[in-house]
């Protein structure tokens, strides 16, 4: 099967900046910020903040409050309630359900353990980074086609049963266009954990279709979690939002800027500090001809900055 993208959103731009609080903004999440505010204001759309705290054991106690004041700081002020997806879990388990009487999901009570072994047996042992592809151990026809009570299975996964020869395509308008075949690069992907939380990918696709989200501006780590979207959206039926991934930033050993490798907090007391962490970002995402940040506030800056927006050098 191979599936295309479906027609762009026609007008009303909603674009949305959806943080995990796993701690404060660094100079790669600012990227990732500045570059998916500046795409919406500069085509006059809404641009909303979604906190992404499903994954509590991820998650610190105070860092959605930071990140709403770092934004603050920056001038990148959001449009309508911030959403905080643990305050929307029924959302995520009636998707759940509903693939589930769709007959596309099944349970799962593989280990990460049992997995390796069992792809070890095939020859194969994923690298550190590399997708840990499904081999199918608990998938059996019968037990994707029955109808199953997902509320009295304890301590299990569910996974959603893809089919055969799966490849998807969708073009990125910056990246151009892609293609990824599931089945061999992904397998049939967890859509709830065994410890009982929502994954991102299922919720990440509930919410984007809830809050009417046109156009997905984010880092380009999250570009091969994109076909898999796509492909939750088509069989919930949902609309499906253009894709932008924007370019990433590396630390001094060509690795992502993460919490993990140590990343500082962005500044945010000394406003001269702020326009230079924000022309610091402005650069990397390719803009030309911005003011120098002398003798200018934060908020005439990011006007400058929005109408350098579509003369970046990102998208030539
Ligand atoms: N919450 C995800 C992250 O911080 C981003 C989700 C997205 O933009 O799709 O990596
Ligand atoms: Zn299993």
């Amino acid at each position: 099967m191979k599936l295309k993208n479906s027609l762009p959103p026609s007008k009303g731009y909603r674009g949305r900046f959806a943080p995990s609080p796993t701690g404060p903004l660094h100079a790669g999440s600012l990227v990732a910020a500045l570059g998916s505010w500046l795409d919406a204001r500069s085509n006059k759309g809404k641009w909303l903040l979604r906190i992404e705290d499903i994954d509590t054991p991820r998650c610190v106690a105070g860092a959605d409050q930071e990140i709403m004041r770092q934004l603050q700081a920056y001038g990148l002020t959001w449009d309508e309630d911030v959403s905080w997806q643990s305050k929307h879990l029924e959302r995520y388990q009636r998707a759940l359900e509903h693939l589930n009487e769709l007959n596309l999901v099944y349970p799962c009570t593989c280990s990460r353990q049992t997995i390796l072994e069992a792809l070890a047996t095939q020859g194969i042992s994923p690298g550190r980074n590399q997708e840990i592809v499904y081999p199918g151990t608990c998938r059996s026809p019968e037990m994707v086609a029955t109808h199953k009570d997902i509320s009295l299975i304890a301590n299990t996964a569910w996974r959603l049963a893809l089919p055969s020869n799966l490849v998807m395509e969708f073009d990125d308008l910056i990246m151009g266009h892609q293609s990824q075949n599931l089945n061999q690069e992904v397998g049939d992907f967890v859509l709830r954990r065994r410890d009982g939380l929502f994954t991102y990918q299922l919720a990440v696709v509930v919410d984007d279709e809830q809050q009417n989200v046109t156009h997905v501006v984010r880092g380009q780590d999250l570009l091969s979690n994109t076909a898999r979207q796509i492909y939750l959206q088509k069989i919930l039926g949902f609309k499906q939002p253009q894709y932008l991934h924007l370019p990433l930033v590396l630390d001094a050993n060509g690795e992502k800027l993460s919490k993990q490798t140590l990343a500082t907090a962005i500044p945010t007391e000394d406003p001269k500090a702020v326009l230079a962490q924000l022309r610091q970002a402005a650069i990397h995402l390719g803009l030309k001809d911005l003011p120098d940040g002398e003798n200018i506030s934060i908020a005439q800056w990011l006007q400058a900055a929005t109408q350098a927006w579509k003369g970046s050098t990102i998208f030539s």
